[in-house]
């Protein structure tokens, strides 16, 4: 096959339902032929856009857009310093539109490139939540009644209600939630949606490192009982030597990693089977490639997949999420928070949801494509991010 070349990368910015999502454009020396990759850090959408368009556009002008792997390396390597979510998400936008591309070009989707299906769909959890444990009861009931048979239960989002916060004068402004007030609720909410639903349905919750290490022990530990699918993100990437305590102490399945960014997080968290499933964000980790090699090094040890599937992932990544959900034989569930009506517009060929399955569509590459024209119209926001300065009573700043 004569050489396709890369002629142009650039960074598509939009935020149709408010979140800011990045989606990287890789056009060839083949009139027509292009590929989109997530690149989505939805908090520093210009660094990325910056080191698309600036720094990757001239490296990779010219060179064969067949060696995936190769231009993965000197992405990786270019900048000498390497695994900050800035270049790993510019990385990915280019990594998965290459997969596009070579899908294209094979005529055949993603799924199949990669080795054919392991199964017909991907089983999804979606997120109950309420101010009250009569609403989030029946938000787990409407969840089921869709099909849906696994569901992440939150009572006031992560760390818990904020109302009656016994703090000093003068604190900061931020989002305050009281750890250890979480913790007793986190478990009279499990007692209550168990009660109600026995133990046919899988209950997942997401701690959000918002506690202490310790308190992450004993929060696992009290919740065995009530059989989570899994508990997630209970302690935060700089904290990952406490999961030997956990682990030695209860058998609540663990899932962790939707910040992970660097090998190093995770590698002896996986060969010391310290964690259940791997549940990175495909992007923030450089793209299909990168995400490829971690479930087949995950596969050798037991650790199933969950791949981060909220809404600060592009449709175009939802699409990667599914279609290596499809391909890899240690699948665990996928998160999926649903694509919401002027996303799909912008993104035709969407992942569908369906009776509690999401499906990919069988179209050649990742089977997604944008509307430039529609996505200009919802142009992003450049703010400083408020949700994320979470602050404990006293008034310190904790992980959010
Ligand atoms: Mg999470």
């Amino acid at each position: 096959m004569p050489n396709i070349t890369i002629k142009k990368v650039k960074a598509i910015l939009t935020a149709p339902v408010g979140i800011n999502l990045i989606v990287v454009k890789v056009e060839t020396s083949v009139p027509g032929l292009y590929g989109l990759g997530c690149a989505t850090f939805a908090y520093l959408e210009k660094a990325v856009k910056c080191v698309v368009e600036d720094y990757f556009d001239p490296l990779l002008h010219g060179r064969d857009a067949a060696n995936i792997e190769d231009i993965w390396q000197l992405m990786n390597n270019n900048s000498y310093w390497r695994n900050g979510p800035v270049i790993n998400n510019a990385i990915s936008g280019v990594d998965m539109a290459l997969w596009d591309i070579k899908g294209k070009l094979a005529n055949m989707p993603l799924y199949d490139l990669l080795g054919g299906k392991s199964r017909s769909a991907a089983a999804v959890y979606r997120h109950a939540d309420g101010k009250t444990l009569e609403e989030i009861a029946e938000n787990v009931q409407k969840f089921r009644d869709q099909g849906v048979q696994h569901i992440r239960i939150q009572w006031g989002g992560y760390g818990g209600k904020s109302e009656n916060i016994h703090r000093p004068d003068a604190v900061p402004q931020g989002i305050y939630y009281d750890p250890k007030l979480y913790i007793r609720n986190t478990i009279k909410l499990f007692e209550y949606i168990r009660n109600k639903t026995g133990y046919d349905v899988e209950l997942l919750h997401d701690t959000h490192e918002r506690i202490s290490p310790i308190d992450a022990v004993v929060l696992a530990k009290e919740l065995e009982p009530f059989r989570l699918f899994f508990l997630e993100d209970i302690l935060s990437p700089e904290q990952g030597d406490w999961f030997r305590m956990i682990r030695s102490q209860c058998s609540t399945p663990i899932a962790n990693g939707e910040l992970y960014n660097n090998p190093k997080e995770w590698d002896f968290l996986i060969t010391n089977r310290l964690i259940d499933f791997i549940r990175v964000h495909i992007s923030q980790i450089g793209g299909i490639t990168a995400a490829r090699k971690l479930a087949i090094f995950c596969e050798q040890f037991g650790i199933r997949t969950a791949w981060h599937g909220p809404g600060d992932v592009s449709p175009v990544g939802h699409a990667a999420n599914i279609h290596l959900d499809l391909v890899c034989r240690n699948f665990g569930i996928q998160e999926w928070s649903g694509i919401r009506d002027a996303s799909l517009e912008v993104f035709p060929g969407s992942p569908e949801l369906r009776n509690g399955y999401v499906y990919a569509n069988d179209k050649p590459g990742l089977g997604i494509d944008i509307n430039e024209e529609l996505a200009a119209r919802y142009p992003c926001k450049t703010e400083p991010t408020g949700w994320t300065q979470t602050r404990i009573p006293d008034g310190a700043l904790y992980t959010p």
